[in-house]
């Protein structure tokens, strides 16, 4: 089963994915989470890419491009893959379909989490997130419930770099959605129910084993 989710920034994907790899064991690929490891890292990459982050603009195409060609090769996508955060851009779009079909392989669903840009705005404005495993969680929260480590603020969610993330995100991602919407690969879901809400509806979207049926794609906007 290969997954892409969609979704803006804070439309709570990064949840989503964790959900979905527990339950299908297959890899969760988030793009943001490889960017910042490798800032992490310190490597010639990570310097490259820290200050684009910090400004909540993108990395180039290229970039990303060979971050998931690379990654899609690794023996463990063999059975199935979540991608969360690419692609974000329609050359990007384009790249993945035909890195897809070089593997033998195809999409088989696009998760989109819809949430509204006012709330998204609120939802990433003071969120904390866990340095060790990546979950995130309110304004105020202290420690993380799995692992206990102390909670940090995200230097993208800091407000100066938020407004442009979700513009970036208007501009440039949400043409990919059209992308994939002519191939009625599109489950929209409402993201502003309950974790378990949500979590609930990108199951009937994927169905019991990734083998859903492609209903008509159900897109509002
Ligand atoms: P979010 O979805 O909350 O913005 P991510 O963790 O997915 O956060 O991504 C963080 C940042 O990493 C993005 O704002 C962008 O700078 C960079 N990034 C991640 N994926 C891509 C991509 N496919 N193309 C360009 N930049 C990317």
């Amino acid at each position: 089963m290969n997954l892409l989710l969609y979704g803006a920034p804070g439309s709570g994907k990064g949840t989503q994915a964790n959900m979905l790899r527990s339950r299908f064991s297959i890899p969760h690929i988030a793009t943001g989470d490889m960017l910042r490891a490798e800032i992490q890292a310190g490597t010639e990459l990570g310097r490259k890419a820290q200050p684009i982050l910090a400004e909540g603009k993108y990395v180039s195409d290229d970039i990303m491009i060979g971050i998931i060609r690379n990654r899609l090769r690794q023996p463990d996508c063999e059975p199935g893959f979540i991608i969360d955060g690419f692609p974000r851009t329609v050359p990007q779009a384009e790249a993945l379909d035909a890195l897809v079909d070089e593997l033998g392989k195809g999409i088989d669903r696009v998760i989109y989490l819809k949430v509204p840009v006012d709330q998204l705005l609120h939802r990433l404005s003071g969120r904390l997130v866990c340095p060790t495993c990546q979950r995130t969680y309110p304004p105020g929260t202290a420690a993380c419930e799995s692992d206990g480590s102390a909670l940090v603020q995200r230097e993208d969610d800091k407000p100066e770099a938020v407004r442009p993330r979700i513009e970036i995100y208007l501009e440039k991602t949400v043409p990919v959605l059209d992308h994939y919407d002519v191939e009625g690969l599109v489950s929209e879901i409402d993201g502003r129910g309950t974790i378990e809400e949500i979590s609930r509806q990108v199951l009937e979207a994927v169905g019991p084993n990734g083998t859903a049926p492609a209903k008509a794609a159900k897109r509002t906007t």
